[in-house]
């Protein structure tokens, strides 16, 4: 079998993040005030190093309240809850929104069907930001879920929408149980394209390879669902943040032939191509 590396069609930076890291980077250098992001603008420790690098610093929302006027703020891909729209204001920062299109257009849809009487139900991870924020936007009155098991009461009137990195089988599962129970309920499967698109590729690749790479950030919640999906196909599967945590025993005590690579929308081009470049030489092609 000749040996090979595949990279699956769909991986990396998606339109968002790019967006995000642009959107900073254009502040920093054409303001002259200091530039803070809400949080790490995106779950990349070479990434977020590089940005500093650039003063381009994170900090909490803890340290909110210690903005001026002579700084700016970032909002994130992630998005925030309007309580945080809010108390950026009052610090007389200017405050820059990066938040994702995508994501803006969830928090809208929250805030409309909220209005309108609905019980919102977000598909996803209580405790990521994304989730989080979108919250905000119904005042904090989402049921989240994962899978439909903890939806209790539920009224007649439901909306349902997902966190953009969510897997579609937890999405329809949920729409499938709220279906049987409430009369009428509106559906929007936000999952992005990116998402979908980068999960499917990664399915796609790992099916052929004897070793698959999954590059992405520890805390990224769309890598992490990458090598899920990966591990249920290809048994040498592994997920690294970059090139330095890639050794040659794997190649070797396997006798890896083929390897795939894939990457998670918070990585960025440059990063993959040190992981291809190591993995060449691993296999010595
Ligand atoms: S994954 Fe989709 S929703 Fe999330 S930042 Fe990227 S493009 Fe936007």
């Amino acid at each position: 079998m000749a040996k090979e590396i595949i990279i699956a069609d769909h991986a990396g930076f998606c339109f968002g993040v790019k967006r995000a890291v642009e959107i900073a980077v254009n502040q920093q250098t054409s303001d002259q005030s200091n530039t803070y992001t809400l949080g790490p603008l995106i779950h990349n420790n070479d990434v977020i190093n590089r940005l500093k690098e650039q003063n381009i610093l994170p900090i909490t929302e803890a340290q909110l309240g210690e903005l001026g006027s002579k700084d700016s703020i970032v909002i994130r891909s992630h998005g925030v809850a309007p309580d945080i729209w809010e108390q950026i204001e009052k610090t007389g920062a200017q405050l820059v929104d990066a938040t994702c299109p995508y994501v803006s257009s969830i928090q809208k849809k929250v805030r409309k069907y909220r209005d309108l009487g609905y019980q919102i139900i977000i598909v996803g991870d209580a405790k990521h930001p994304e989730v989080i924020g979108i919250n905000g936007w119904c005042d904090n009155s989402a049921i989240i879920t994962k899978d439909g098991s903890n939806l209790g009461e539920l009224p007649s009137k439901v909306c349902i929408v997902s966190q953009t990195t969510e897997r579609l089988a937890n999405y329809d599962k949920v729409v499938e149980i709220v279906s049987r129970r409430c009369e009428d309920v509106q559906t929007f499967n936000t999952i992005c394209k990116a998402t979908s698109d980068r999960q499917s590729s990664a399915d796609e690749v790992s099916k052929k390879v004897d070793l698959m790479i999954v590059i992405g950030g520890k805390n990224s919640s769309n890598s992490k669902k990458l090598y899920d999906i990966c591990s249920k196909n290809c048994k040498n599967s592994i997920f690294i943040e970059n090139s330095k945590e890639l050794s040659a025993d794997i190649f070797h005590e396997n006798k890896i032939e083929k390897v795939g690579i894939t990457a998670g929308a918070s990585t960025p081009d440059w990063v993959i191509e040190d992981v291809v470049k190591k993995s060449r030489e691993f296999l010595a092609i």
